[in-house]
């Protein structure tokens, strides 16, 4: 069983090497859970509990070749007893499995597979897609991709505990936007919540304020690198000295890029002295080694695992 009444993760001081007496913490989402790491446990949490209230046996969810959700889904069905169903992206990786890290992490956790076009993939909130998803597997318990629902959401407002008030800036990553959303939601209006969006587009604000009221936040999209895990040396190698100056790993996709912007912002000025930043590391690590057979191919350096 997962332990649903989990601490707080702790916080972490990241030393500073430039003195503008600035405290920056990194709050160890990652360490949650061995499998279901970060902020995709805190959305599956209230989820999956509505899903056994409501008597499913089946969990369907979508993702891409690399999905950080589709490994968090597969394994939270494992352990709690779903049956677990991965609408993946791109019908060619249906013969790539074994080389895909992450499909084979959620093969062996008993995901079953629907791999679909590109072009029907756009179409997975669409009731004739979902009536087909229906006659093909029945009834089951639809969390949407990236996991990001009211529930969802619920479980990120428990991301920051009473101590973290004391922090000015709360910064995370943002993919869909529910995790930033429950820390906006739990914030004090005082402190400012930042996004560091991990690709690019112009309807995260819009996705983002129909989830919260508060007006104390700010997406901050100078740090994507070009858009949706994509990637360049500097940042890998950002990762990597990141990892043997403070023994921290950070995701490719999402981590690295905020962390990255955070450092980058301190550099610049950007927080005022004295000011106290706190920063979420959402996980992600699964992806690292589905990355580095890309960065393989490419020629480029490879995140040190
Ligand atoms: C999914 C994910 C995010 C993005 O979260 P959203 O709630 O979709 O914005 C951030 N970091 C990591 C490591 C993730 O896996």
């Amino acid at each position: 069983m997962i332990d649903f009444d989990f601490e707080h993760s702790i916080n972490q001081e990241i030393a500073l090497s430039d003195d503008k007496n600035i405290t920056l913490h990194l709050k160890r989402e990652d360490q949650l859970h061995a499998f279901v790491s970060g902020n995709k446990y805190r959305k599956l949490k209230y989820n999956l509990k509505e899903a056994e209230n409501l008597g499913f046996k089946t969990l369907l969810t979508f993702g891409g070749a690399f999905s950080n959700h589709i490994a968090a889904v597969a394994s939270a069905g494992y352990l709690l007893g779903f049956k677990t169903v991965g609408v993946i992206r791109g019908e060619e990786l249906q013969h790539k499995i074994e080389n895909n890290p992450t499909l084979q992490f959620a093969k062996k956790h008993g995901m079953e597979f629907k791999f679909v076009s590109r072009a029907v993939y756009r179409e997975k909130t669409s009731e004739s897609f979902l009536n087909v998803l229906q006659k093909e597997f029945n009834a089951f318990y639809l969390i949407p991709e990236g996991g990001t629902n009211p529930l969802a959401i619920k479980g990120c407002e428990e991301i920051l505990s009473n101590e973290d008030q004391t922090f000015d800036f709360v910064c995370c990553a943002v993919g869909t936007g529910g995790t930033i959303s429950g820390l906006i939601n739990c914030s004090k209006p005082s402190q400012q919540v930042l996004g560091f969006p991990a690709l690019k587009g112009s309807f995260l604000h819009q996705d983002i304020s129909k989830f919260v009221s508060k007006t104390n936040w700010e997406l901050i999209s100078d740090y994507h690198f070009g858009g949706y895990a994509k990637v360049n040396r500097e940042l890998i190698e950002f990762i990597n000295n990141f990892n043997v100056e403070h023994n921290i790993k950070l995701d490719p996709i999402y981590t690295g890029k905020m962390m990255y912007g955070i450092l980058d912002l301190i550099g610049k000025n950007y927080f005022p002295k004295g000011s106290r930043i706190l920063a979420i590391h959402t996980g992600g690590l699964q992806g690292i080694s589905g990355m580095n057979s890309v960065l393989k191919q490419k020629n480029l350096p490879l995140i040190h695992v």
